[in-house]
This record gives C-alpha cells, sequence and structure tokens, in this order.
C-alpha cells in the first residue's frame, strides 16, 4: 500500500447499520471523527482537506438489499418510500457479500454515490435530498479528474470526460435546488439561504446568465447573516463576473 493509502485506512472506521429496509445488518467505512484537517472549499463548495476526501464516504449502501442513502438521510425514509424501495430496487437487485477493502476509491465512491441517487429518485425524495446527491457526484468527479497522473497519455481525454460527468451533475444539482429554494424552508441540502444563494451564484455564473448571479451575489454579500468567508467568495466571482462582462462589451 501508499503511503497516503495507509494513511487513509488509518481515518476509517468500519460502522455498523442496520437496514431500514430489509433489516439485516453490514457495515460501512466512516471517516473518524475530528480526523479531517480542512483546507479550503472550491468554488462551488467543494470542500477540500488534506488527509482524505470526506465525500467518498458519505453513501451508505446496503449489499442485501440495494437501498442507499446519504450519511444524514439513513434513518429518515417513510413506511411508503420503504416500500418503493423493496417493490422497484430490491426486488431486481443481486445482494453480495459486503466488499472487503481498505478504503474506497473515487470510481467506488462515485458507483455508491449513484445508487443513493437512484434510490432517492425512486423513494420519491425531496429536491433539496436529490439535488444534495447530484452536488456530491459533481463534486466526486471534480475528484476524479484531479487524481489523473499528469503524465499518462490518456490524461487530458480522461479529464475532459470526467469534468463533462461534473458538469452534468452540476447542472442537474442546479435545476433540483432552485426548484427547493421555491417549496422548501432552509436548510436546504444542509446549507442556509446565503449559502445556498452564492452555489446558485456560482452556477447561474457557469452557465453565462451574469445577471442572474449578480443579483444573487449582491442579496448575499448584503445579508447581516453570511460569514466572513462566504462574503469574500461571493466578491470574488463578482468580480470574475464584471471583468468578463467589459471584455463581452469592447468585444461587440
Ligand atoms: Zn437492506
Amino acid at each position: 500500500m501508499e503511503e497516503n493509502e495507509k494513511n487513509e485506512k488509518a481515518l476509517l472506521i468500519d460502522k455498523q447499520y442496520t437496514c431500514p429496509v430489509c433489516d439485516k445488518q453490514f457495515h460501512s467505512k466512516v471517516v473518524k471523527a475530528n480526523s479531517a484537517k480542512f483546507v479550503d472549499t472550491m468554488a462551488d463548495l467543494r470542500p477540500i482537506h488534506s488527509n482524505i476526501n470526506i465525500t467518498k464516504y458519505d453513501a451508505i449502501c446496503c449489499p442485501n438489499c440495494g437501498f442507499a442513502a446519504l450519511t444524514k438521510n439513513f434513518t429518515n425514509t417513510t413506511a411508503t418510500q420503504r416500500k418503493l424501495i423493496r417493490e422497484k430496487i430490491s426486488s431486481n437487485y443481486k445482494s453480495h457479500p459486503e466488499t472487503v477493502c481498505d478504503f474506497y476509491t473515487t470510481e467506488m465512491a462515485i458507483s455508491r454515490m449513484k445508487m443513493v441517487l437512484f434510490c432517492t429518485i425512486t423513494k420519491g425524495g425531496k429536491d433539496s435530498e436529490i439535488g444534495n446527491v447530484c452536488l456530491k457526484i459533481s463534486w466526486l468527479y471534480q475528484d476524479l479528474a484531479d487524481e489523473l497522473p499528469e503524465e499518462a497519455s490518456d490524461t487530458a481525454s480522461k479529464k475532459e470526460l470526467y469534468l463533462k460527468e461534473a458538469e452534468n451533475a452540476a447542472m442537474n444539482a442546479n435545476d433540483r435546488l432552485t426548484s427547493a429554494r421555491m417549496h422548501e424552508g432552509f436548510p436546504i441540502a444542509g446549507m442556509n439561504e446565503t449559502t445556498l444563494d452564492y452555489l446558485l451564484a456560482y452556477y447561474a455564473f457557469r452557465k453565462g446568465e451574469y445577471q442572474t448571479a449578480m443579483q444573487l451575489l449582491s442579496g448575499v454579500v448584503t445579508s447581516r447573516s453570511v460569514s466572513p468567508r462566504l462574503k469574500d467568495k461571493s466578491l470574488e466571482l463578482k468580480e470574475q463576473i464584471t471583468k468578463l462582462r467589459e471584455q463581452e462589451s469592447q468585444e461587440s
């Protein structure tokens, strides 16, 4: 095992869960409390830690019936939702023994998170919950792109593919979270109002909808409840958009 893989293994524990759908017990790897060292968040709020990628361990998947959920939503299913999972997922699911491994690779984490997405949509989960899962899939594809070896001949083509997947997931997150913003109360996907508005502004910027982005950002920076860190990020994005708009007006 490589050094960083050994370090990652040391930060994990195998936690036992009882599946709310099939009642069987299984294990899932979780990051030990307070062990991840936070570094920064990227422009799309993707968290960066120096010693581990915590998003990889946020999907809990039952190997017996196929039920999967984000950690925070695992025990929150209703009887109707469990019935839907049994009928539409478990009945076709091939149960398998627990995967024995030291840590989850990013590829494994993506397929686990996609199972969470499938289950969340199937059970009729709220837009905020579906949007949250899409956001995490988008982050994981960017992590996968970041892990590519610089020298390999197929790195450029793989990177393009992964970043395209990340963008697709991000736009799905944008649609779901925009809808949640209109119909649900905060917190939405673990975010307060200023944080979500910042993220939606960033997505609007990615889509070239500069006016929408600027409106959202104005709300964020003038909010009394905005954190200094988020305010800085918002001001940075505003400046970037202002420059782009100036360039565009000069070109036309
Ligand atoms: Zn199960």
